[in-house]
C-alpha cells in the first residue's frame, strides 16, 4: 500500500470512522475522510495532517445524491478514483422497542440505503489493481440472521435471507418497507422482527444481506478489475453512538474494518468478521 492508494471513510469525522481514516492513514495510504458537515470534516482532517498523515477533507452525505455525485466528480477529477471503500456512517437512536416512524425511516435510510448509495456511485470510480478493490461495510452483530438473542422470527424469511442465491435488492426493499410500513401501522411487534433496536438491527442486517449479494454480483469481473466487499462488526465502542457507553476503545473498533481493508489475502469475499475472524451472518 503507498500513497497512490486512495481511500474513501464515510462519518469520517469522529468516532469509529476517524479512527479507521487515523489507521490507513498510518499505513501510508492517502485518506479522503468525509463528512456531513464540511467544518467538522476540516477540522477533524487537520488534526491527522498535524500528525503527518495524508489526509484530505471532502463534504459527503450520503443520504443526498446532489451531495454524493458532487463528491464522486470531485474524487475522479482529482484523484482518478478509489481503491478502497469504508461504509462507516451510521445513526442509532437507541429507541429498543419504541419505534417511531420517523427514527425507523432515517436508521433504514442512513445505515442501510445511504451504504448502498455509496456503493452503487463507488464501483465504476474504482481503480484497477492487482490487489483488487475493497469496500468494508462496517455493519453489527446485532443484524445477524441467526444469533441466539434479537434474531428475526419468521422463519420464511429468515431462510430467504439465508440463502445467498435468492437475495436480491427487490428482497431487502420489500422486507425493509414491510417494516417500516408496520411501524407506521403500529403492528411492527408481532411481525416476527428482531424485539431489541428492532430498526437498527434490520438495517445492519440489510446491510449484511447487501454484502453478499453485492460479492456474488461482483464476483465474474476480471482479473486486474476484481472488487472484494466485506462486513464487519466493531464490537461494542465507546463512542457518541453509544452514548460513551461501549467497552472497547475506538482504535479496537476500527481494526478489523483496517484490517479487512488492507487484507493481503485477495479471495476474501462476502464474509461476515468480528475481531479479525469470520462469523456467521
Ligand atoms: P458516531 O455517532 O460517533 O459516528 C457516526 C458517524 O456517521 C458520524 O461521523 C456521523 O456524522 C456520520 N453520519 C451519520 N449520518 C450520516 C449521513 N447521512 N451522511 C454522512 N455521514 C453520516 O458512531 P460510531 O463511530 O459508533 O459508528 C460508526 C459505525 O459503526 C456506524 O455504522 C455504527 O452503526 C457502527 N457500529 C457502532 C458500534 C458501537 O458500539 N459504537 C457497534 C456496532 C456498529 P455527524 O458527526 O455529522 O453526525
Amino acid at each position: 500500500w503507498s500513497k497512490e492508494t486512495i481511500a474513501v471513510v464515510t462519518g469520517g469525522n469522529r468516532g469509529i470512522g476517524f479512527e479507521i481514516c487515523r489507521q490507513l492513514a498510518a499505513h501510508g495510504v492517502t485518506v479522503i475522510l468525509t463528512s456531513r458537515d464540511t467544518d467538522v470534516g476540516i477540522e477533524a482532517t487537520k488534526v491527522l495532517q498535524e500528525g503527518g498523515f495524508d489526509v484530505y477533507s471532502y463534504q459527503l452525505d450520503v443520504l443526498d445524491p446532489l451531495s454524493i455525485k458532487q463528491f464522486a466528480d470531485w474524487l475522479q477529477e482529482n484523484y482518478g478514483g478509489l481503491d478502497i471503500l469504508v461504509n462507516n456512517a451510521g445513526v442509532n437512536f437507541n429507541l429498543g422497542t419504541n419505534n417511531s416512524v420517523e427514527f425507523a425511516q432515517k436508521v433504514i435510510a442512513t445505515n442501510y440505503y445511504g451504504t448502498k448509495n455509496m456503493i452503487e456511485a463507488m464501483i465504476p470510480l474504482m481503480k484497477p489493481s492487482t490487489a483488487g478493490g475493497r469496500i468494508v461495510n462496517v455493519s453489527s452483530r446485532q443484524g445477524r440472521l441467526n444469533g441466539k438473542k434479537n434474531k428475526i422470527e419468521n422463519i420464511a424469511l429468515r431462510e430467504q435471507l439465508s440463502d445467498v442465491d435468492s437475495l436480491s435488492e427487490e428482497l431487502i426493499d420489500r422486507i425493509l418497507s414491510t417494516f417500516l410500513q408496520q411501524v407506521e401501522d403500529g403492528t411492527w411487534k408481532s411481525g416476527g422482527w428482531p424485539q431489541t433496536s428492532t430498526d437498527y438491527s434490520l438495517s445492519k442486517l440489510a446491510v449484511n444481506a447487501y454484502t453478499r449479494l453485492m460479492a456474488r454480483k461482483l464476483s465474474d469481473l476480471p482479473d486486474g478489475k476484481k472488487i472484494y466487499i466485506n462486513c464487519y462488526c466493531p464490537g461494542w465502542v465507546k463512542t457518541a453512538l453509544t452514548g460513551y457507553a461501549g467497552n472497547i476503545s475506538v482504535e479496537e473498533g476500527a481494526d478489523t474494518g483496517v484490517w479487512l481493508a488492507l487484507l493481503p489475502d485477495q479471495a476474501i469475499t462476502g464474509k461476515f468478521f468480528a475481531e479479525r475472524r469470520e462469523i456467521k451472518f
